[in-house]
Order: C-alpha cells, then structure tokens, then sequence
C-alpha cells in the first residue's frame, strides 16, 4: 500500500470531489449522474460514498475512483492525477513512489519534442537560415515577441538538420520516428519531417509540446500549407486545441472562449488582446475538444470560416456537443475570411461581432430559411425536418421548448404538430449522430446475465447484508450463476458471513482478491442504474432466477440423448415439481 496515495484518499470524499466537475443527484444510497465521457441522455454514472468509487453502466462502461476520474477527466497518467491530487491536498508526493510505465514513456517523447521546439526557435531567433520566416511573419503583422509567446521557430530547409541535432543528444532515429519527427524512407533512411517551414508547437493545457504544425512560406507550395505531426503516443489531432496554455486563464476569467480554425487567428487577437482564443486547426470541433474546454467554461463561440464548410464544422460541433450541456453560439464575421483578417481590415467591427454571439440554434434556423426561402408546404416541411434531429439534440428541457416555439413561428405551424413531429423523430431515429464513437449501451445481453448482476447488486447494497442473505442462499447458490467471477464472489460472500456475525460491505469487498474488487465494485453500483426490462425487487429477481435455471435444465435433459431413460424422467418430474413450487411462490410475491 502507498501511504501517500492513501492519504489523499482519505482527504477527499468522492462525491464532493466528482461533484465539483458535475452534477450529481442523489439516487438511494448512491448518487447518479449523466456520463461525462460518453454521449447520453439517460444518466448511467454512478458514484458510491461508501465505496468510494464511481461507475458508468453506459457506453464507456468505465469505473474507478478519484484518481481513475481525473486520469479521464483531464486525459492524464495515474502519476499526473497523483502528483495533481497531491498539489490540491497539500500531501508530499515523493518521486519514485508512484512507478508509472506509461508515463515515463509520455515524458520521454515531451523531452524529445521540446528539444525540438528548442531547436526551432533557435533557428528562427538567432540564425540567418530564420531571416526568411521572421519576414514572413512581420509581413503578416505578428510581432516577434508574440511569436516568441507562442514558442514559433522554423525548420530550415534541410533534409537532416533536426535529425542531426537529436541524434547527437543520443535520442535514437527510431524514437524520433514514433515522435513524429523524422520519417523513414522505403529504402530505410530517416529525414526530416519538417523542412521550410514556419513551426507552431501544439501543446496541452499543461504546456507539454505533444507536436507540431507546420506552414509552408512558400506562396507556389505544392504541399499542403500545413502540415502536422502525425499521431503518436502523445499527439492525439483530436484532443487537440493550439492556445490553450496560453488561453486557460483568460477562458476561465471572461467565462468564454473562442473557438477558431487556424494558428493565426489565435495569435493575431492575442497580439491585440483577445486572449481566450483557441484554434481547432481546420477540422471540425470534436467532442473531446469540447470536453477540454467544459473545464474552464460552459460558454463556447464558434468563429469559424461562414463557407459551407465551415457551415458544416459548425453543425458538426452541435452533434458533438450533444448532451455535455455546453452553450455553443456562433460569431459572424462579415466581410473577412477568418479572425486573422478580420482584424487587420476593421478592429472596431471585430469587437462588434465578438460582442455578440449568436446562439448556434438560432443561427442554423435563419441558415436553413436561407435555404428554403418561399413559403410553400414543401419548404416548411424542409425546414422542420432539417432542423428537427437538432432541437431534438438540446439537453435542458426549456431551451428545447423554447426552440420548439420559435421554430413553429418560423414555419407558421403550431407548436403541438412540431412536439409530435420531435417525438416521431425520436421514435424513428436510428442513425447514430454523426460524432459519438461510442454507441450507447446495447440491449441484446441476455436477461440473465442482467438478472444474475442485479441480484448480487441488490444484495451487496442492503443494510441488513446477513438478514438479505438467508434470503438469497436459500434459494439460490453459486452454481446458479453462469459468471465465474460472480460465482467466486457469491461463494466467497458465503464463507465472509458464515465467518463472522458482523458483516458489513466495505469489509467484505475490501477482503476480495485484486482481481475480484472492481467486479465488486461494480457490481455494488449495478442496481442503481434504470435498468428498463427490470422491474422486480429482490425476492422477485432471486425467484426469477432460479425459475429461468430449472427450465433450463429442463431444456437440458429433453435434448439431450441418455441411455437411461428411467433416471432421465424421474430427474424431469423432479424438476418440474420444483419449478411449479417456484412459480407458486412468484405468485405470492
Ligand atoms: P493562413 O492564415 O495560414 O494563411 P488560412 O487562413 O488560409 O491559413 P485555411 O486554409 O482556412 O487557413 O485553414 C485553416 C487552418 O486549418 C490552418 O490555419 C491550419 O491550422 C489548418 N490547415 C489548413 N490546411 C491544412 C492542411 N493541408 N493540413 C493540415 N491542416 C491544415
Ligand atoms: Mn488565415
């Protein structure tokens, strides 16, 4: 056991602790919640005061315990959430206590990275082969202590020049590879991936350099202007947002951000003192991108190209957004492709149309009557279709309402035909939205394997654990179940209360074997879930059980062949003698 890991343990209550980043409702004994890692609507996260832990019966079907919420919350290693968890309750971590892999392996390619952002900058600040970038980046109006800011260097035109700077440092080709770095030629050669171009560091809201951008200043480049490190142990494009080391502080102070596509159009507004400015790099915002920023704000505005394109980013930033209770609106800039220009033609318009941000909804509503401008039955019908899957998208019941509304006044229908219009949507609806990656939870498991955890769950969670149990072992045993870790853990819960007279959960689930605790765990948070096909209490699920297993076997004997055909009967009639006594005592319940 770590002393230090359990002092911070006992220093914060999970409830406070998880409530502090969500909403929790208490649920019983429990507290439920809707999932903060995965899309949905129903809430499947539960958290345990007793236990100390948290679970999600959903999509991600994740669990753990403070330190397991932080690792997802903020995408960190155990070692990070540590040496966080340590920071906030004042308990000294000493290094080597927590032995993390994987985190010496994140750390290994931060070192290999910022050597390299070293080395750029190097050749941009203090070498001739830089002139050339530091004129392109003055001809673009940045100041050069603002590139500095934002650790800009340039990679010079050379096929082996970084390779040769890190390898002399010792770091091996095939590292720098993983890195991103260096690429390997078809005959086995390593070069430089970057090569004249200006350098943009991508870094975590920690400030870790996870990888790089890269633009071309070449104006005939047949390249792409940018390119990008490739995904790697570190750099995940989708997690990713340029800015927002620098941004956080601001985000959270003005209770905004901005949310633009590319590098420049966060520096530019810097320079002119919008800080709370972050870039998604010319894809469309993801739902871990949002994740990112519901740490500092609720308040997202969206400055992104007004082309169809970024029409499209816009509406898939909506789909993304769904269920995180974000509010996302959008910024209109008129007459300038991006932030970037926007500011070098008309500062004052800028901070005009920064000043007033368009709830995304009511944009895509005046954008689809764009599209269908004619009052006809058929564009009225276009338009509520269009815009039906993404009011339906719209977590808090009064904004949803309120968009109903407005939308039966834009199509001249009454609100009761496009409330039916919504739940026929819903009814119907079987296309996953275009942005979740994870489905949510699926309903072919067998009603048994439900029935086998929802009774154990019902059990473990009773205050009276050794008055529930006479119950239970009467009519069932371990070998009622199909799940060997459920049946290990029945069997072991049978010696824990034969063993003593005082029997509580904390001791028995903490007696289990390793392997068997976060079963356990789970196990105990199981029940509170809505579990819909589930409508029994807990002698009605021990009796249904049981009922299920003796038609089973059943089952069993009719199909299979035997010699001895006596035995078989005698066997068949005795069962069936049970199953009625059972099915009789269902009836009473
Ligand atoms: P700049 O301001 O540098 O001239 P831009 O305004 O023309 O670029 P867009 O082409 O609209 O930029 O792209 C927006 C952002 O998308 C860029 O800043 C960059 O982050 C990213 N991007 C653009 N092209 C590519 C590409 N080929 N590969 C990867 N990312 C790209
Ligand atoms: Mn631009």
């Amino acid at each position: 056991m770590n002393t230090a890991i359990d002092q911070i343990r006992q220093k914060i209550d999970i409830v406070d602790f998880i409530g502090s980043y969500i909403t929790l409702k208490k649920n019983g004994r429990n507290f439920k919640a809707v999932c903060p890692f995965h899309q949905e609507k129903t809430p499947s996260f539960v958290v345990s005061p007793e236990r100390q832990i948290w679970h999600c019966f959903g999509g991600c079907q994740a669990g753990g315990d403070i330190f397991g919420f932080l690792m997802r919350w903020e995408n960190i290693t155990f070692y990070e959430a540590a040496q966080e968890l340590a920071r906030r309750t004042g308990v000294v971590l000493q290094a080597g206590t927590v032995p993390d892999e994987h985190w010496k392996k994140k750390e290994h390619f931060f070192t290999i990275n910022s050597l390299a952002a070293q080395y750029f900058q190097f050749i941009l600040n203090k070498t001739k082969f830089g002139e050339k970038a530091k004129d392109y980046l003055t001809q673009r109006g940045i100041k050069l202590e603002i590139a500095e800011r934002f650790g800009l260097g340039y990679a010079p035109d050379s096929w082996d020049s970084l390779q040769n700077f890190l390898t002399k440092k010792k770091y091996e080709s095939e590292d720098l590879v993983t890195a991103g770095l260096l690429i390997k030629s078809e005959k086995g050669s390593y070069y430089d991936r970057f090569r004249g171009r200006l350098i943009f560091p991508l870094r975590d809201s920690r400030g870790n350099i996870m990888g790089f951008s890269a633009r071309s200043l070449d104006p005939n480049e047949k390249a792409a202007k940018y390119i990008n490190s490739p995904e790697t142990p570190i750099y995940h494009k989708r997690e990713t947002l340029f800015g927002i080391d620098i941004a956080r502080d601001a985000i959270k102070k003005q209770k905004s951000v901005v949310v633009v596509e590319g590098e420049f159009d966060v520096i530019m507004p810097y320079q002119h003192g919008f800080e709370n400015f972050v870039a998604i790099k010319g894809t469309a915002l993801t739902r871990e991108q949002i994740t990112l920023l519901k740490r500092y704000t609720e308040r997202i505005n969206l400055a992104l190209d007004s082309d169809a394109a970024g029409i499209e980013a816009m509406k898939r930033g909506v789909s993304a957004a769904e269920g995180l209770d974000v509010e996302l609106s959008v910024l209109l800039i008129d007459g300038a492709k991006d932030p970037d220009e926007a500011i070098r033609q008309d500062l004052s318009a800028f901070k005009k149309t920064l000043a007033k941000p368009i709830p995304v909804y009511d944009f895509l509503i005046s954008e689809v009557q764009k599209q269908y401008p004619e009052s006809t039955a058929f564009n009225k019908k276009k338009i509520s279709q269009e815009m039906i899957p993404y009011i339906n998208m719209i977590a808090n019941p009064v904004v949803q309402e309120y968009y109903l509304n407005k939308l039966a006044q834009v199509v001249n229908l009454s609100e009761k035909t496009l409330e039916l219009s919504l739940r026929l949507f819903q009814k119907t609806r079987k296309v996953e939205i275009p942005d979740s990656s994870i489905k949510e939870k699926s309903s072919n498991i067998p009603r048994k394997s439900i029935l086998e955890k929802y009774v154990i769950s019902l059990l473990l969670q009773n205050d009276d654990l050794s008055a529930t149990s006479n119950l239970f072992f009467t009519a069932l045993s371990e070998n009622d179940f199909e799940q060997p870790a459920l049946r290990k853990i029945i069997s072991l819960l049978k010696e824990h209360i034969n063993d003593k007279d005082k029997t509580d959960i904390n001791t028995f689930i903490n007696t289990l074997p390793k392997e068997l605790q976060a079963t356990a765990n789970e196990l105990f948070l199981y029940a509170s879930q809505d579990i819909p096909s589930i409508k029994s209490d807990f002698q009605r699920t021990i009796w249904e059980i049981k009922k299920i297993n003796l038609k089973e076997k059943l089952k069993q004997i009719a199909t299979t062949d035997s010699d001895d055909q006596e035995k078989n009967e005698i066997e068949m009639l005795k069962i069936t003698n049970e199953l009625q006594a059972v099915e009789k005592t269902l009836s009473t319940l």
